[in-house]
This record gives structure tokens, sequence and C-alpha cells, in this order.
């Protein structure tokens, strides 16, 4: 049972989310009202029914089935800008404030373009702008399952999608199942995207794989995501985890997400608790709001109660969240001046 005041707090605490998938972070509402308009034929509609109702990952496994399974649904482009618009609001109304949304862009044949679909998710956040008062930015996911040469296709896309929208495409993503594909292939194109200004949000050591670990923190990206076997106690090795907490590299942290694919043990060894104390850089994410069932503030409230962290330490812990966003000095400026208003104006009615 959630704590109704800590609930209520995390709720309106502003928040900044930077590691939330598109098509995982779909609510089940949004997801089955799209399946209409998929094409999807009558038994699968059934069968998509019925998955949906009882979404629940027990393994990294599972879970990547279920995004086949949602992938079946997101086919074209205006059921992909009403999938971002409703993802955008969900989180609005959970109170984030600046959001770094990741998408892998796909190609249906016949139905849509790698181009159109990053088009439909880019006029889905401009026209968020004028809807919510939220930040929304994108994140172009590599898929490492699609092998090399769709990595260099969308990295491709990305370079021409930033030229046209700077304000808007701001990193490049390493996604996609862990247990498939060697990196040492992807490793040119990420290099690549570095060079040609993007920083890199890196999926890493979502599984013990000691060498891939060590090639990714080499590429020296501006943020890791789960980053779950670093520590000897999580399948790392003492190497591996000095060397994360010297290069300081703010790690993307996604406590149900990790718990539900069973990554971790429970939310009570979640390496969220050796980070924090080292004073690691940190932030928490939802990873796929959708297929975990889950909300930003859902996931602070959880911190605060595994963890026991009081509301000063969540205010600061959203609050420094900021330094590590893909987004401009002007931009982290005007974040951080919400955020002090909406603390003095809670020391003012207490
Ligand atoms: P999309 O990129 O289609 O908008 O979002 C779903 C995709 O994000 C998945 O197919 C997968 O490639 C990636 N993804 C979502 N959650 C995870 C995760 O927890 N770990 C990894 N490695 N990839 C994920």
């Amino acid at each position: 049972m959630m704590n109704e005041g800590l609930l209520s707090f995390c709720e309106k605490l502003p928040k900044v989310e930077l590691h939330a998938h598109l098509n995982g972070s779909i609510s089940d509402e949004t997801l089955l009202e799209l399946s209409q308009a998929s094409g999807l034929p009558e038994e699968e509609l059934v069968e998509l029914h019925n998955i949906v109702k009882n979404m629940k990952c027990r393994s990294l496994k599972e879970c990547f089935k279920i995004f086949d399974i949602i992938h079946k649904v997101t086919v074209k482009p205006s059921i992909i800008r009403r999938a971002a618009m409703d993802v955008i609001k969900d989180f609005a109304n959970d109170g984030v404030v600046y959001l770094e949304l990741r998408s892998t862009p796909r190609r249906v044949e016949g139905s849509m373009t790698k181009k159109e679909y990053i088009n439909a998710v880019i006029d889905s956040i401009r026209e968020s702008r004028n809807i919510h008062p939220i930040i929304v930015k994108l994140i172009i996911s590599i898929d490492r399952k699609a092998g090399v040469l769709e990595a260099e296709e969308n990295l491709q896309l990305a370079i021409e999608a930033k030229e046209i929208h700077p304000d808007i495409v701001v990193g490049v993503d390493f996604s996609g199942n862990p247990a498939i594909g060697a990196f040492d292939g992807f490793i040119p194109v990420l290099e690549k995207a570095h060079k040609s200004g993007f920083p890199l949000a890196l999926h890493c050591a979502e599984v013990p794989s000691v060498e891939e670990t060590e090639n990714i923190l080499n590429l020296k990206p501006e943020r890791l995501g789960h980053g779950t076997c670093f520590h000897p106690d999580a399948g790392g090795t003492q190497e591996l985890w000095n060397a994360l907490i010297s290069a300081k590299i703010p790690v993307e942290l996604c406590l149900t997400s990790n718990v539900m694919t069973a990554t971790v043990k429970d939310y009570k060894n979640h390496h969220f608790d050796y980070l924090y104390k080292h004073g690691h850089p940190i932030v928490l994410g939802t990873d796929d709001k959708g297929v975990f069932s889950t909300s930003l503030s859902a996931e602070y409230c959880i911190a605060a109660k595994t963890f026991e962290l009081n509301n000063d330490q969540l205010w600061q812990l959203s609050y420094d969240s900021i330094n590590y966003a893909f987004a401009s000095d002007y931009e982290k400026e005007k974040l951080r001046e919400i955020f002090k208003e909406w603390k003095q104006k809670l020391l003012n009615t207490a």
C-alpha cells in the first residue's frame, strides 16, 4: 500500500523523466483504443486484448515479447502521433515538467517509413507544447537486435532530423534485447553519433557482461541506462564498479522495471542504494510505464519507502536530475527556477 501523503507529495513534486521508451510507455487504455485503428485481424485483436489485460513481465525475455505485440498496433503515422500525444499527456498529468522520450524509428511495409515515424513523434511533441506545461525532447534509439546497418540508418535519420529540429532531437540511445547481438559492431556508429554532436544514453550492464560493459564505458557516454550489473554483488566486478564510480557517468535507474523483469531481486536490493550512498549521479525513470503499470511519481514513492528518503531528499533527487538532461543551459535554468519556486511555495504554506 502506498502512503497517501507520500504519494500525493511525489505526484505534486516537479519531476524530470530521462528514461522512457515511447512504445513501452503507452497506457493500456490508449493501446486498446489504438488497436482498433491498427487493422489487426479480429483473432489477433482478441489475443492482444487478453495479453494487455494480463500484461505482466516476469523476465526480460517476456518483456521483449510484449514490445513485439505493441509494435503490431503502432503501425502507421496517425497511430504513432496519437500514442505520443497520450504518453506526453500522461507524463504531464503526473507532474513531469521535462521529458526525454526515446524511440526506435520503425518502417512498416506499405504504411510507414522510418522518416514518417520520426516526424509523427516530432509533430506530437510540437503540438503538446501548446497544451501541456512540459518540455519534451526526442532521443533516437538504436535497437541492437536490428543490427549495425539499421543502426547506421537510424543515426543518419537522427542527424537529418536534428538539423531540422535542433530544439527537439537531442540524443541517441542504444537499447533492445541485451541477450542479442555483439556490442563491438556498434562502436563505430556510436562514435560517429558522438562526433555528430549527439550525447549518448546507452543501456548498459542490464545483464552481466564484463567486456561489453568495459567497451561501453570506453565510449564515455553522457548517461547509462539501468547499470544493473556493475557491482560485484550484482554480477559485476570490483574493477567495473570502481570504473563507474570514478567516471561519474549518470545512471538512469528504473526500479519497477528491474524488479518486474527480475534483473534485480527486489526493491531493497536495487543498486539505487549503493549509488545513492556513494553520491553517484542518478536519475529515476519509468522505462516503460505502460508495460510495467507505473508512473514516475510511483517510482519516487517506492524509492522513498524502500530507502527511507524524506521529502527534502526527494526534492533534491528530482532537482539534481536536471543536471543530466540533454536540454540547453537556458532550459535547465528555467527548470531550476520552477523547482525552487515550487519548494518556496511549499515552505510558505507549511
Ligand atoms: P520503442 O523504441 O519502440 O518506442 O520502445 C520499445 C523498445 O524500447 C523495445 O522494443 C526495446 O528495443 C527498447 N526497450 C524498452 N525497454 C527496454 C529495456 O528495459 N531494456 C532494453 N535494453 N531495451 C528496452
